[in-house]
């Protein structure tokens, strides 16, 4: 099944079929078409898969996937167009630019944990730069999975089908889920030369600045962490903070939690659950040890973990090493800024970083000397929204970059175009041989 759709996507693509921009802008509006007709049964889909919340999936996915394809659609002429490139004194008669120009048939191998946006979003830039698409979404996310299969060719399974596609030979592959896998990824790909996107994780920090207001920081954080349970790859992972203001930032966190989810958030319809089990046993085993300020319950049978803080967090313990992914924030004191940046420098390059603080000086030297995927100062994760903003990781968490033309260009062969004329020969000779020639000429 694997092989048919990879053979079918290649002769699309061979066939000149995905080339031209009117069947590129009508494949857009199939997708545009698809998204507005299925937005009840896609918010579903997940509130089955992941319990997310009705009013999330839309704000957190759909919005998102309709902005990327209104936009492509309406500057798809421009980004397909030739750039033109500076000449020098030998070219300056030709014709010099460069050509944007499909790549052949893309790989997008999805997570689950927003199953729409991580296929289509990329799908999208797959479509706006010509190329045919063999899409994998996770099979984690069943529902959602099945459901897109219904509205879209797509190839299902796990890690043996999609091993198994990465045998065959692609022009691109665009990978987004763990690091681990993302090594598998790059390795398969390695065999055929084919270049790679790979859209990782991490552990994002979140730095506290003693001085900026711990109330307005504490609830953006709060909806950062908490929201999709803490299944969000640009989630901050843990909080950087000085001891003095550690006793606040727990109250804040612990006030916003009230508001946003009551007593009880295994009772409201905004809080999630984990996705299966093993993810389930493996958040569980992360808290092993420690005792919660706020939260630690759970329930299996729902794969139910409670929003849950724990402070003084050792740098070096376990729940330090690897990405979170769930609904704990752990929180370390550092004894100030530089030595938060140390703490990050130490550590590997993340997805995102978010830094709350009021000190534009501060801001500027945390963002210099530091480096991630992202940056954000006093929010989170609103980056991921803004289409002109490359999103991607660096290291460990990640290699290339998309959204908006940020994606055109990533599946896109930028070719260097020359174009001369047959006259003018003269100019030429001196590069000739045979030498004693050249030379009189010089
Ligand atoms: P996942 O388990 O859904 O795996 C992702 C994809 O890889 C799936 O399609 C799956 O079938 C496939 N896969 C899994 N194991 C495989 C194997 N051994 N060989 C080949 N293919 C395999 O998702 P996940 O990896 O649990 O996702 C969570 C991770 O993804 C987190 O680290 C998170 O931070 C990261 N993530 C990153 C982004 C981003 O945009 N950078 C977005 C979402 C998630």
């Amino acid at each position: 099944m694997e092989r048919q759709a990879v053979q079918r996507a290649k002769e699309a693509f061979l066939s000149g079929r995905t080339r031209p921009l009117e069947f590129r802008l009508q494949q857009l509006h199939a997708l545009q078409v698809m998204i507005t007709e299925k937005a009840t049964e896609i918010a579903t889909a997940l509130k089955q898969d992941i319990n997310r919340s009705q009013y999330d999936t839309p704000l957190l996915e759909l919005i998102g996937i309709e902005n990327e394809i209104k936009l492509a659609t309406e500057k798809l002429r421009e980004w397909a167009a030739p750039r033109p490139a500076e000449k020098n004194l030998l070219t300056i008669s030709d014709e010099v630019y460069i050509q944007p120009e499909p790549l052949g048939v893309v790989l997008i191998i999805g997570a689950w944990n927003y199953p729409w946006a991580l296929t289509l979003v990329p799908l999208i830039g797959a479509i706006a730069a010509g190329n045919a698409a063999v899409v994998k979404p996770s099979e984690l996310s069943e529902c959602s999975s099945l459901l897109l299969r219904d509205l879209y060719p797509v190839v299902t399974g796990g890690a043996p089908e999609t091993q198994e596609l990465l045998r065959l030979r692609f022009d691109h592959v665009f990978y987004t889920g763990s690091s681990t896998v993302g090594k598998v990824v790059m390795e398969a790909a390695a065999h055929h030369l084919t270049p790679v996107t790979l859209e990782l994780g991490g552990k994002s920090p979140c730095y506290i600045d003693k001085n900026c207001d711990i109330r307005v920081a504490c609830r953006r954080i709060t909806w950062g962490k908490f929201v999709n349970c803490g299944q969000t790859c640009i989630a901050p992972d843990y909080i950087l903070c000085e001891p003095c203001i550690q006793g606040r930032v727990v109250e804040c966190i612990r006030q916003t939690l009230l508001e946003f989810y009551g007593a009880d958030p295994k009772c409201s319809p905004d809080y999630g659950r984990i996705i299966n089990q093993r993810h389930f046993n493996r958040i569980m085993g992360l808290m092993e040890g420690y005792t919660p300020v706020v939260g630690g319950q759970s329930d299996s049978s729902q794969r139910y973990i409670a929003p849950t803080v724990l402070k003084d967090v050792p740098a070096h313990s376990r729940l330090m090493q690897d990405e979170i992914f769930g609904p704990v924030l752990p929180i370390v004191t550092v004894s100030d800024m530089d030595d938060a940046i140390n703490f990050i420098n130490e550590r590997e390059k993340p997805l995102a970083l978010y830094i709350f603080c009021s000190d534009k000086k501060a801001i500027k030297k945390m963002i210099e000397e530091t480096t991630s995927g992202g940056v954000m100062v006093n929010d989170v994760m609103m980056h991921y929204a803004l289409v002109s903003l490359p999103f991607g990781g660096v290291g460990q968490s990640g290699m290339g970059r998309y959204h908006g033309k940020h994606s055109f260009d990533q599946l896109s062969h930028h070719r260097a175009c020359l174009v001369r004329s047959l006259g003018m020969e003269s100019v030429n000779l001196a590069r000739y041989p045979p030498q004693d020639r050249r030379r009189a000429r010089r």
